[in-house]
């Protein structure tokens, strides 16, 4: 089903139950220690940004006390704070932090969103549950017309791209995921592969600031 706005979109997705494991994860997961008190979101979270936007950034799902604690995409955990600076950084939204849904953070030009939209146990949805969340992300990305290029953090959401664009009749022959990589997919988008923002990957050096600023900062200069 095709969704006429944004705000529509967003109203289906955050009342969504239909993947059962991932709905008893989302509502059971105990709150950490430093959280206690607070109440956590506990239901699927939609993207968010720029309705203008030309950059379309697509991760994995979101964290048990990062988006299913505070309701907005990569925000509220480390992976966020990351991912912000960086953003902040190449100009691409006007605060480095993301802590709540609303501390005043606006993003410019781009959109953040997630192949799967519960927070999944240990961080690994089932190849059923992305399939079945996959028109949500695929709805946003149709909503937002302006998009030119897709950032893909991680694998993960590298793959669902990938089969995104197989189902629009794109060969994806060749394609792998590697940090800073980019191919042109006539009649969809630029598509750009980086390292997930994960503490794994930062805290390893794996991938830098300076990389993450680097390659939005490319994509920024290619539009
Ligand atoms: S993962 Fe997606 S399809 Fe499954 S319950 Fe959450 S929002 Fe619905």
């Amino acid at each position: 089903m095709e969704y006429t706005s944004l705000n529509e979109l967003r109203t289906v997705i955050e009342n969504c139950r239909l993947c059962k494991r991932l709905v008893h994860y989302r509502e059971s997961v105990e709150p950490k220690p430093q959280y206690e008190g607070q109440t956590y979101w506990r239901r699927p979270v939609a993207g968010f940004g720029d309705p203008e936007s030309t950059i379309f950034i697509l991760a994995l799902a979101p964290a048990a006390h990062g988006g299913n604690r505070t309701g907005r995409a990569f925000t509220g955990d480390k992976s966020g704070d990351f991912l912000f600076n960086s953003l902040y950084k190449a100009g691409l939204s006007n605060q480095a932090t993301s802590v709540s849904r609303d501390d005043g953070l606006i993003l410019k030009g781009c959109y953040i969103t997630a192949a799967v939209k519960c927070a999944p146990p240990r961080d690994r949805p089932t190849a059923q549950e992305c399939h079945t969340c996959s028109p949500y992300w695929e709805n946003e990305l149709h909503l937002l017309k302006k998009v030119k290029s897709v950032i893909c953090l991680g694998t993960f959401a590298f793959n669902a791209f990938l089969t995104y664009a197989r189902k629009q009749g794109i060969s994806t022959k060749g394609l792998r995921f590697k940090h800073g990589a980019s191919y042109h997919l006539p009649g969809l988008a630029t598509l750009y592969a980086s390292y997930h923002p994960s503490p794994h990957n930062t805290n390893t050096g794996r991938l830098t600031e300076e990389m993450l600023i680097r390659l939005f900062l490319q994509v920024s200069q290619a539009l």
